[in-house]
C-alpha cells in the first residue's frame, strides 16, 4: 500500500473498546435475529456491515491499519463475541476476515490495494472457496477448478459445492489449477458478478442456514490479472495457512463459552442433580481458558511458516472441535427438556458445534494432516 494511502487510514479502536462496542452491537442488532437466522435462514447483512464500521474486520490486517500492526488475537476475540450469540453469523465473520487475510497476504499489490480497504471496512462482503484447496493439498480430493492462461488473465471452469457469505456484489478468494502445467496453481479473487459465474442455492442446512451458502459454477469465467492474488498458489497457501486456521478458533471459543454459560445459568435450579453429570461448567471453563491462552500465544505470529508451528495450530484447532462437541453435549444434558425446545439455545449450540467439527479442516482432515506431519518428522 502506498504511503499516502496508509496515512489516510483511520486508527483502529483499542481492543477493549472495540470488544465492548461489538458486544453491545451483538446484543442490540444480532440477538433479536438469532432464531430467525437459525430457523428461517435470514442473512444478517445489516449487522455484518455495521460490524465493519466498528473495526470488526480490521484488527488482523496490518495493511489496513495506519500503525501497521497485526492483531490476530483481537480478530479471534471479536469473532468469539459474535459466535457466542450465533455461530452462523460468527462463520460469516470468519469468511470476511479470511477473504481479507488472503489480500493481506497477496503477492500482487494491485488486487490488494483495490479490495483490502473495502473488505476491512465491510463495504464489500466476501467469502472463501478454499475447502477444496485445503483438502486437495492434504490429498483428500482433486482440485475442482481449472484455469487456462489467455491474454491479460485466465479463463476458469469448474464448480465448488459450498461457498458462504456470498451474493451478487460479493467477492471470494479461491485457487485453481493451471492447465498445461504440472503442478502450478493460481490464487485469485473472484467477483460474483463476473460473466459466466453463477451462484446456485442447491441445499439447505440443519444449522448455519443464514450464511448465504451457495454452489458456485464457473463457465469460461475470465479472471483478469488485476484479480490474481498470487500466481504461485502453493507458496501463497504456506504463507496464509496458519492465519486461516487460527482465525477459525474464534468460532470455537464463542461456541464453547456460550455452552458453559448455559450450563451455569441453570445451576441455581438444577445444580443439585446436574452435579452428577460429566463435563461440568468449571471443568470446561478451565480447558477453554487454557486453549484461549495457547491460541493467543500462537496468534502473536500468524506469519510463521514452519511445519512445527503449523502442527501446533492444527493440534489446537483439533482440540477446539473436540471441545465444542463435548461442551454442546454438556449444555444439552445440563439444560434438560428446556434445552430441547425448538427455539432453545442449547439445541442450536449442539447443531452449531458440529459445524466447528466438520468445516474444513474437519476433525478427520486434521487427524490425517497431524498423522502425516508426525510421520514426516
Ligand atoms: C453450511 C456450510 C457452509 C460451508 N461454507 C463453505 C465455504 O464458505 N467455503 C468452503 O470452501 N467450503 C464451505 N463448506 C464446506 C466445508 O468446509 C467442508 O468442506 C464440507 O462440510 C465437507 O467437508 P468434509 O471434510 O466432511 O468432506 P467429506 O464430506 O468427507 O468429503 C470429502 C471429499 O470426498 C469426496 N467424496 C465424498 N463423498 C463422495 C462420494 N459419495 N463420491 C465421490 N466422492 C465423494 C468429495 O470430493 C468430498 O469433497 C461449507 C459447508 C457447510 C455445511
Amino acid at each position: 500500500m502506498s504511503l499516502n494511502a496508509a496515512k489516510e487510514l483511520k486508527a483502529v479502536l483499542p481492543l477493549e473498546e472495540q470488544l465492548t462496542i461489538t458486544r453491545a452491537l451483538v446484543k442490540q442488532e444480532l440477538s433479536p435475529l438469532t432464531v430467525k437466522i437459525d430457523l428461517e435462514g435470514l442473512y444478517p447483512e445489516s449487522f455484518l456491515r455495521q460490524l465493519g464500521g466498528v473495526d470488526g474486520y480490521r484488527q488482523h490486517l496490518s495493511m489496513a491499519r495506519p500503525d501497521g500492526e497485526t492483531d490476530m488475537g483481537a480478530a479471534i476475540q471479536t469473532m468469539g463475541a459474535v459466535s457466542h450469540e450465533c455461530l452462523s453469523t460468527g462463520f460469516a465473520v470468519w469468511c470476511q476476515d479470511t477473504c481479507a487475510w488472503y489480500l493481506q497476504n497477496a503477492a500482487n499489490p494491485v488486487v490488494r490495494d483495490a479490495w483490502l480497504p473495502k473488505l476491512a471496512s465491510g463495504e464489500v462482503l466476501g467469502g472463501t472457496g478454499m475447502s477444496n484447496t485445503m483438502k486437495a493439498f492434504a490429498n483428500i480430493e482433486p482440485l475442482r477448478l481449472k484455469g487456462k492462461r489467455v491474454d491479460g488473465g485466465y479463463i476458469v471452469n469448474g464448480s465448488l459445492p459450498w461457498v458462504s457469505n456470498l451474493g451478487e456484489n460479493h467477492v471470494f478468494g479461491t485457487l485453481f489449477a493451471l492447465e498445461g502445467s504440472e503442478n502450478q496453481t493460481i490464487m485469485a479473487l473472484v467477483d460474483c458478478s463476473a460473466e459466466g459465474f453463477t451462484l446456485r442455492q442447491s441445499a439447505h442446512f440443519t444449522a448455519l442456514e443464514g450464511t448465504r451458502t451457495f454452489a458456485c459454477f464457473f463457465e469460461n469465467v475470465f479472471i483478469p490479472d488485476e484479480m490474481i492474488i498470487d500466481d504461485d498458489g502453493a507458496a501463497f497457501l504456506k504463507r496464509a495457512r496458519a492465519g486461516i486456521v487460527l482465525l477459525q478458533l474464534g468460532m470455537g471459543v464463542g461456541n464453547v463459552q456460550s455452552c458453559i454459560d448455559l450450563c451455569r445459568e441453570v445451576e441455581p435450579l438444577l445444580g443439585h442433580v446436574n452435579g452428577y453429570l460429566d463435563d461440568r461448567p468449571d471443568e470446561l471453563q478451565e480447558e477453554l481458558d487454557d486453549a484461549v491462552d495457547a491460541c493467543m500465544a500462537l496468534a502473536e505470529d500468524p506469519f510463521e511458516k514452519s511445519e512445527e508451528f503449523f502442527r501446533e495450530v492444527l493440534q489446537l484447532r483439533l482440540s477446539a472441535g473436540e471441545l465444542a462437541l463435548r461442551a454442546s453435549q454438556s449444555a444439552m444434558l445440563h439444560t434438560g427438556a428446556k434445552g430441547y425446545l425448538r427455539t432453545a439455545p442449547a439445541q442450536r449450540k449442539l447443531r452449531e458445534s458440529y459445524f466447528v467439527a466438520i468445516v474444513t479442516p474437519a476433525i478427520k482432515h486434521l487427524r490425517k494432516e497431524l498423522d502425516a506431519l508426525s510421520r514426516a518428522a
